[in-house]
This record gives C-alpha cells, sequence and structure tokens, in this order.
C-alpha cells in the first residue's frame, strides 16, 4: 500500500536539496556516464523505432515486415472517405483516440524466406514520397539482407509508395538479381495507350505523375518482369488473389505453410478503423471505387469467416492481425501482440 501520510511528512530541506544536486553531478561526472557534458545535457533515446522491422513464422516460412516509414495525410477528406459525413468520420477516429485533423498510414513491406527463395512484396516509396518513406533499404539491410540477395520482387501494384524502392537515386535497379512478378492486368493497364483514370478523383497533375512513375519504373525491370494472373502461384506457398478496384489489377497475396497462412491484403484496405467500420468508404486514389470496396468487402469477409491472419499495407506497423466480423456489414482490425518470442 502507499503510504501518503508518510510521504505528506517528507519535507526537503534546501540543504538537502543541494546535497542531493551535488551527487547526482559526481555521479554523471564518472567515466562510465559520459563526463561532463552528459551532465549538463542528458543523451536523448535514439535509433529507429523498434528497429524498424518485426520478424515472425507462416509455418516453415520465415516472415519479417520491414517498414519503409509512414505517411500523413492532411486533411482527410475529400482524399480519404469522400463519401462519409464528416460528424461521423471524426466520431469513429475520437472514439478510437486518433486525431481527426490528419490521417497516418504505414508503410509495411513483407520480406518471406520460403522454398530456397528469399522474396520481398512490394519495395516502399523510394524517393517518390518525401522524407517519411523509403526506409525499406536501410532497414532491410540493418536486419541483414543485402539487396543482390533478394531473388523474387512481387508488386501488388503499381504505384509508386510500392514500387519507388526498386530504383537507386541514379535510377539503376536496387535489387541487381531479382525476378519480378505483377498481375498482367495491371502491367497492361499502366502501359497500355490510353489509361482509364474517368473515376479517379486525385488532382489531374498528380494522376499524370504516377502515370509517368508506373511507366518509368515498368520499364526498368520489364526484361525481368513476368506477368501473373489470379489463382497462380509465383512460387510454392504464394497464391495470387484477385483484388482489383484500388488499381484494376491490384492482387492480395495468399501464403500458406504448413497449417499456418498469411492474406496480404496490400492496398485492399487502407486505414484500420475507417475502412473497417465501412467498408464502403473509397479513397481518392483508386482508380475504380466501387470495385475496390466490392473487393475490400469480399477479401475482409474472407478474412473474418476464415479467421485468416492479415497483413495491411498500410496498417499500424507491423500491420498484422486478424478480422472480426461485426453487425451491419462492419469488421473490426484486431492487430496481434508484438511477439518478441517470434523473431
Ligand atoms: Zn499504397
Amino acid at each position: 500500500m502507499f503510504d501518503t501520510k508518510r510521504i505528506e511528512n517528507v519535507k526537503l530541506t534546501r540543504r538537502d536539496a543541494f546535497r542531493i544536486a551535488g551527487a547526482a553531478g559526481m555521479m554523471a561526472a564518472l567515466p562510465w556516464s559520459g563526463g561532463a557534458a552528459a551532465a549538463a545535457a542528458p543523451p536523448a533515446p535514439q535509433g529507429v523505432q523498434g528497429g524498424g522491422y518485426y520478424r515472425f513464422a507462416v509455418g516453415d516460412a520465415e516472415a519479417m515486415v520491414i517498414s519503409d516509414g509512414g505517411l500523413s495525410f492532411t486533411p482527410i477528406q475529400p482524399t480519404w472517405a469522400p463519401e462519409a459525413a464528416k460528424e461521423e468520420l471524426e466520431g469513429m477516429l475520437k472514439s478510437a483516440f486518433l486525431p481527426t485533423d490528419r490521417m497516418n498510414l504505414d508503410v509495411n513491406t513483407l520480406m518471406l524466406k520460403t522454398g530456397g527463395e528469399l522474396i520481398l512484396v512490394d519495395s516502399g516509396a523510394g524517393g517518390l514520397f518525401g522524407p517519411t518513406v523509403g526506409k525499406m533499404r536501410e532497414r532491410m539491410e540493418a536486419a541483414g539482407v543485402r539487396p543482390e540477395q533478394v531473388t523474387v520482387i512481387v508488386l501488388t501494384h503499381a504505384h509508386g509508395d510500392h514500387f519507388g524502392g526498386l530504383l537507386d537515386g541514379a535510377g539503376k535497379p536496387v535489387f541487381s538479381n531479382a525476378r519480378y512478378f505483377a498481375s498482367k492486368t495491371e502491367i497492361d493497364f499502366w502501359t497500355g495507350p490510353d489509361p482509364d483514370f474517368s473515376k479517379l478523383r486525385i488532382p489531374k497533375d498528380r494522376a499524370e505523375m504516377f502515370l509517368a512513375n508506373a511507366r518509368k519504373y515498368i520499364a526498368a525491370i520489364k526484361d525481368r518482369l513476368t506477368p501473373v494472373l489470379p489463382g497462380k502461384k509465383i512460387v510454392e506457398g504464394v497464391e495470387v488473389i484477385d483484388a482489383p478496384g484500388h488499381t484494376p489489377g491490384h492482387i492480395a497475396l495468399l501464403v500458406t505453410s504448413g497449417k499456418e497462412a498469411l492474406l496480404n491484403a496490400a492496398d485492399t484496405v487502407h486505414h484500420h478503423i475507417l475502412m473497417f467500420g465501412h467498408p464502403e468508404w473509397t479513397s481518392a486514389f483508386d482508380v475504380d471505387p466501387p470495385l475496390g470496396a466490392k473487393t475490400r468487402r469480399r477479401i475482409l469477409d474472407m478474412a473474418a469467416t476464415e479467421k485468416l491472419r492479415l497483413l495491411g499495407y498500410h496498417l499500424p506497423f507491423p500491420g498484422i492481425g486478424h478480422v472480426r466480423a461485426e453487425k451491419g456489414g462492419a469488421f473490426e482490425w484486431v492487430p496481434e501482440p508484438w511477439n518478441w518470442a517470434a523473431g
């Protein structure tokens, strides 16, 4: 029990205070404490939060989510959930103790070691989205993996926050030994003569930049790029799941090993509160918003029904958890607790 009376009775005299301060000063001057400079300014904690990567397993497959950093969108609407009533959207955020003036999204790339391959699913934003992202490569190297050791890269879709890390500042491929895989529909859409952006709700110049970047990056890897179709396996245990709408050829991946599975939902669902609570809410980045919403409901329904472990590219790091079906067609994100024993 806490004895409040005793605490009240403790009165620090001026002399006591000086004595305590003096002792602290002496301790700071000892060699192991960093010397007198440390006494003047205590060191600030440094380094990447949690190391920037999270290791886990899917059956016999070794897995790791590598954070590329995070993106912040201000204001939230109309980029996100433009169809939502402002009061309802803000009410949901407030009840989750989140700010209402901005929406923060993480950027979670997935690495898998399985079947003799080292697979990277999406590559982060590289230099395309500013200084808060583009950290994937240094964090991957901090985890002991060099870019030339990656043998397979899967792109879930051709948006810059997913392919930007493929080229370095000089425009050279970062992953010199990798074979690439992306959906045939996606490659055809972005490299075709006249991509249909009529339902996209971002400014025209931004859409043109998205297109120019997609074409540049696809051209840079095209000699080693294999188009894939939904239902096919990229390697044993990594199956392509059709998930169109956010982009026409957007794919999810079902990773299976032994009795375990992981559904990499990629950009099927961006926000852990808003889009789980209202799967019909869309984003201005969706090439086909109604189709994206339909896919979101299907994928969330599949995860909830089959109790599948899910990974979301933009969910709070490391973005692994389960989906619970709620009343009225809503869903709830149940993040998996951080497991120190898993890596
Ligand atoms: Zn994305």
